[in-house]
């Protein structure tokens, strides 16, 4: 983390804290590999989607960098949905696959939902499988979605603890806004979620010591409406001419909050990061 002038908000490097992530994952794995136990992480793109392909090429190569055995997949965007599933319940068998992502949008006529609720739960990396949803839910021990577990060890990073602070999460998608709120929750903050209906986002905005932007709009969170001293976690990416921005006002929010993560460089970098940590949490959970 790195500290600006007084009056400015600490800006929280997520590609330092990623870097320290992927170093923890780096010896947990040497250390499963001492037991016997070599994690591997299977990757299946199907369709030939150039910012997926990206994502998924960027995923197997930190993969290998950490000593992990990465197995990738790639297959036609005319694959049918049987020789995508039937591909799915092979990697379920296979004792050398502890994580299957199964990169997302699945070209159309794939059914997305029927192929994450087909992965093993214990080799759901992605946390989206149901049972894993419904384990954040509970409350019990499961794998974890990836972005919103970045959120978490970012807000970890400024050593604040979440405990009784109010939490404002803007958004409510299944990916990112819902369980964020939920791992807020589970860290006893008290708990706000906005979204499109939410009448007056701004009050909202500025009772919260902690604010978790997650709209996917450049600008929904004003710089004006954070209170003094917050913590800001913008996971927004949003593509724009002036380049990748994220929801929150970054310079106006920056004079009020606390704590701030810039877009790029924020949340971003964890995501990869944690789907390593997934998969050597699935691979030491099978190695017991
Ligand atoms: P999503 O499925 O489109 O959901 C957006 C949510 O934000 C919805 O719940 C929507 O409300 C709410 N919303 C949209 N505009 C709003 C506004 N002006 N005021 C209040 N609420 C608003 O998006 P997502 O998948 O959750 O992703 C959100 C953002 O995070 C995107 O920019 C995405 O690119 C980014 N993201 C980044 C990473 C990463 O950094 N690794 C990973 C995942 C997502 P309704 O429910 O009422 O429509």
């Amino acid at each position: 983390m790195a500290d600006t002038e007084s009056g400015r908000a600490r800006v929280i490097d997520g590609k330092a804290v990623a870097a320290k992530v992927r170093a923890e994952v780096r010896e947990r794995v040497a250390a499963l590999k001492t037991r016997g136990v070599e994690p591997g992480l299977a990757t299946v793109l199907v369709g030939d989607d150039p910012a997926s392909a990206i994502y998924v090429g960027n995923k197997e190569r930190i993969c290998r960098e950490i000593g992990m055995a990465s197995f990738g997949f790639r297959l036609p965007a005319t694959t049918g949905r049987a020789e995508l599933l039937a591909l799915v319940d092979e990697l379920n068998r296979r004792d050398d696959v502890h994580g299957i992502l199964v990169q997302l949008p699945l070209p159309a006529g794939l059914d997305a939902n029927e192929v994450i609720e087909r992965i093993d739960p214990a080799k759901d990396v992605d946390g989206l499988h149901p049972a894993n949803q419904g384990r954040l839910l509970a409350g019990t021990p499961g794998l974890r979605p990836c972005t919103p577990s970045g959120v978490m060890r970012l807000v970890d990073e400024t050593g604040v603890d979440p405990k009784g602070l109010q939490a404002v999460v803007v958004g409510r998608s299944l990916l990112v806004g819902k369980p964020v709120a939920l791992m807020l929750l589970e860290r006893h903050a008290t708990v706000t979620i906005c979204h499109t209906r939410t009448r007056d986002l701004g009050a909202e905005i500025s009772r919260g010591d902690l604010v978790v932007a997650a709209a996917g709009k450049p600008g929904a969170v004003r710089g004006e409406w954070i209170k003094p001293g917050a913590i800001v976690i913008d996971v927004g990416t949003n593509r724009t001419e002036a380049g990748l921005v994220g929801d929150v006002e970054f310079a106006a929010a920056s004079l009020r909050a606390g704590w701030i993560t810039p877009v790029p460089g924020g949340v971003g970098p964890m995501t990869i990061a944690m789907l390593m940590s997934n998969t050597a949490d699935a691979a030491s959970r099978r190695a017991r």
